[in-house]
């Protein structure tokens, strides 16, 4: 902006200055916002203060209002990136006072939203995902119907089953996993996005250190746990039995929702678990791992185009 002292300066130097800093003047005090704010403080003004405030004025009237002079956020042209001046009256001063223009509360309403989510080797992309982005698809009322039901009667410790969500690849399941997410932290709600197959290579990595029981841990309680491509894993009974199974108990007990997406449907899922990378034939204990899954959540198809090709 042209700081009033130079349009001052230029003006002192000219012979007409008066005329000229009469139109200054006149010009700021026939500015719409400017005559609508000294109208409805006229009971607390006089023409002192206005004339004080006259530079107060100009950099009001310079800078942004809701928006209005800049095409984003990160090319907001104000004093202050993501501030809008607003006038008031301070004493015997005329004053300004800036405040969060509208972009960037719901910047920082997106970034609040954001810290609900945690996701872990999934990438952050996903939280672009909403469900109104989901509900213009055909065959998926049922699904979204479920999550709305989920969504709305969440309650922590409230026993309730999630969505086991089924189909091809690239169908959008993962997307529909960030959509929940979403739809959660809206309610203030943590959830973790964990992508298993790459969880599960990080914990074998880090198997007998520290940091192997705090993964654990923490995937074992975080308020709702979304298990993204379960299926795509390399199955051994440790990580079947001893790091899923663990998991998976330790939330049905505590009530505490497991949402999960696949290729495989629980038929294929079980026949997966089975036979681990050894050659074993286990299929016991890949029941019973079922079991736990079934008693999380509800299976439900998603069908439609690979949308990776699009
Ligand atoms: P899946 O997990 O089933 O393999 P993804 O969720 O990764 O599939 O979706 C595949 C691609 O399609 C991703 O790039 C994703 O961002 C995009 N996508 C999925 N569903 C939607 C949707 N409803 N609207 C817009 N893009 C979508
Ligand atoms: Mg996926």
């Amino acid at each position: 902006m042209k700081p009033i002292n130079d349009s001052l300066n230029q003006l002192v130097n000219k012979k007409d200055f008066k005329a000229r800093l009469e139109a200054l003047r006149n010009s700021i005090l026939s500015n719409p916002e400017v005559k609508t704010f000294l109208q409805e403080h006229r009971h607390e003004l006089d023409e002192q203060m206005v004339d004080r405030g006259l530079m107060k004025m100009h950099e009001f009237i310079d800078q942004s209002k809701c928006c209005d002079k800049c095409p984003s956020l990160q090319s907001c042209v104000n004093m202050v990136k993501g501030y809008h001046p607003q006038l008031f009256v301070k004493g015997r001063n005329i004053d300004l006072q800036y405040e969060r223009c509208p972009r960037k509360v719901q910047e920082d309403e997106r970034k609040e939203q954001e810290s609900f989510i945690q996701c872990m080797y999934v990438p952050k992309e996903i939280l672009q995902a909403t469900m109104s982005d989901i509900e213009i698809e055909q065959g998926r009322f049922e699904a979204i119907k479920l999550v709305r039901d989920f969504v709305r009667e969440y309650e922590p410790n409230k026993k309730m089953k999630a969505l086991y969500l089924h189909g091809s690849f690239g169908v959008g399941k993962t997307y529909f996993l960030g959509a929940i997410a979403n739809a959660l932290a809206e309610k203030k709600v943590k959830s973790t996005i964990l992508y298993v197959p790459e969880f599960l290579r990080e914990l074998k990595g880090s198997f007998q250190d520290q940091s192997f029981n705090e993964k654990i841990e923490y995937v074992k309680k975080v308020p709702v746990l979304m298990l993204d491509d379960l299926g795509a894993e390399s199955v051994t009974s440790w990580m079947r039995d001893d790091v899923l199974g663990t998991i998976l108990q330790f939330r049905m007990l505590e009530n505490l929702p497991t949402f999960f997406s696949s290729n495989l449907n629980f038929k294929e899922l079980q026949h997966h678990l089975t036979y681990t990378q050894r050659g074993e034939q286990e299929e016991l204990k890949a029941a019973r791992v079922m079991e736990r899954i079934k008693s999380l959540a509800v299976p439900v198809e998603m069908n439609g185009e690979n949308k990776r090709n699009r």
